[in-house]
C-alpha cells in the first residue's frame, strides 16, 4: 500500500508499515518529516481498512509525551510553520539522528510474547522470573528487553543485553537501558495518575550528529508502540484476561487472532472493530491529556 503524499520541498525517503518519512530538500539537510498515516498493522501485516483519525491521534499523543519527558528528543522548533498543510496534525518535524539499531523495549507487566515465553520457560527474553505469575501480572521490576532493529522488511529479533553491547558497545548499551527504564518509570507514573496502566512500551534512540547527545527519536508512548490498560478495570475484573482492557491495538490483534490463521492475506477488519479501536484511541488521548 503506497500512500505517501507528494510534498513540495520534501523528498520521500521511506515508508514503514504505518509511517512515511521525508527529508527536507536542500544542501546539508538535517530535518525529517515523520508522517503518521491511519494505517494499522498487526502480526507484521498492514490491515485494511485503516483507523480513521489514527495518524493524528498518535501524533498528538507523541508530542504530548515528548513535552513531558525529562530527556532530549528529536523535535525541531517551529513545528507549525514548517509542516506542509497536506499532513498537518499528523506529522512531526524532527532532527535527523544516527539511529541505534536497537528497539528499547520495557515491560512492566507480563503479557503478549512475554507471557507466551513465560508459559514455556518461566522467563522473558531469557530473564528468569518467579513461578506462579499470570497473564497480565505486574512484574517484580520493569524489565528492559532490547530487540535488534532488523533492516527494512526483516523481522526484529529479541536480543540479550549482552548482545546489545556487541551491537553498540558497552557505554551506549548501558545508556540506552538506563534511559529506557527511567522514561518508563516517569511515564507509567504520569499514566497511573490518570487511571491508565502503561503495561509495556518501546523506545528508539539516536545520536544527535552535531552534539553527540543520546536523543529520544521516533514516536513515543503511542498506542502503537505501547500497551495501555484501564486501571479501574484492571483492579476490578473477575478474570486475568478481562483485566487487560486495552487502549491500544490489542482489540485488532484479538479479532485477527480469532478470525485468521495467519497464512495468506489477512481479512478485512469489520466496521465495529475499526470503530471500537478508534474510540479507544480517542479515549486514551482524552484521559491522558485532559
Ligand atoms: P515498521 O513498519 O516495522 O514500524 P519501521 O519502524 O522501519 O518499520 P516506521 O516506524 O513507520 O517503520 O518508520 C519510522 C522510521 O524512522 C524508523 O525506521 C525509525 O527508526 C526512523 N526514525 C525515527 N526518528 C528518526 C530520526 N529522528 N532520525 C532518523 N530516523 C528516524
Ligand atoms: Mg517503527
Amino acid at each position: 500500500m503506497s500512500t505517501s503524499t507528494n510534498l513540495p520541498g520534501w523528498t520521500h525517503l521511506y515508508s514503514g508499515k504505518v509511517r512515511d518519512l521525508y527529508e527536507r530538500e536542500g544542501a546539508a539537510s538535517d530535518a525529517l518529516l515523520v508522517v503518521a498515516s491511519d494505517r494499522v498493522s498487526a502480526f507484521d501485516h498492514v490491515l485494511s481498512p485503516g483507523i480513521p483519525g489514527k495518524g493524528e491521534l498518535l501524533t498528538t499523543l507523541s508530542l504530548w509525551w515528548f513535552d513531558r519527558l525529562d530527556v532530549p528528543n528529536h523535535l525541531l522548533e517551529n513545528q507549525a510553520d514548517a509542516i506542509p498543510a497536506e499532513v498537518s496534525g499528523r506529522a512531526m518535524l524532527v532532527k535527523k539522528l544516527d539511529m541505534f539499531p536497537v528497539e528499547c523495549v520495557v515491560r512492566g507487566y507480563l503479557t503478549g510474547s512475554g507471557w507466551k515465553e513465560y508459559v514455556e520457560s518461566r522467563s522473558v527474553c531469557g530473564i528468569p522470573l518467579p513461578e506462579g505469575l499470570n497473564n497480565g501480572d505486574r512484574l517484580p521490576e520493569p524489565l528492559y528487553t532490547p530487540a535488534y532493529k532488523a533492516p527494512m522488511g526483516e523481522h526484529d529479533e529479541n536480543i540479550s543485553f549482552e548482545q546489545s553491547v556487541e551491537l553498540v558497545g558497552e557505554a551506549d548499551a548501558t545508556a540506552l537501558r538506563d534511559a529506557s527504564l527511567a522514561i518508563y518509570a516517569q511515564a507509567s507514573e504520569i499514566a497511573e495518575q490518570r487511571g491508565v496502566i502503561l503495561a509495556d512500551t518501546k523506545f528508539e534512540f539516536g545520536r544527535d550528529p552535531q552534539t553527540g547527545a543520546l536523543t529520544l527519536g521516533d514516536e513515543v508512548l503511542t498506542s502503537d508502540s505501547s500497551r495501555y490498560w484501564d486501571a479501574d478495570v484492571y483492579a476490578s475484573a473477575e478474570t486475568a484476561e478481562a483485566r487487560m482492557a486495552s487502549f491500544d491495538k490489542q482489540i485488532v490483534r484479538n479479532w485477527l487472532a480469532a478470525n485468521w490463521d495467519q497464512s495468506g492475506t489477512p481479512p478485512e477488519l469489520p466496521a465495529e472493530i475499526v470503530e471500537e479501536t478508534a474510540s479507544r484511541y480517542r479515549e486514551l488521548l482524552g484521559r491522558l491529556t485532559a
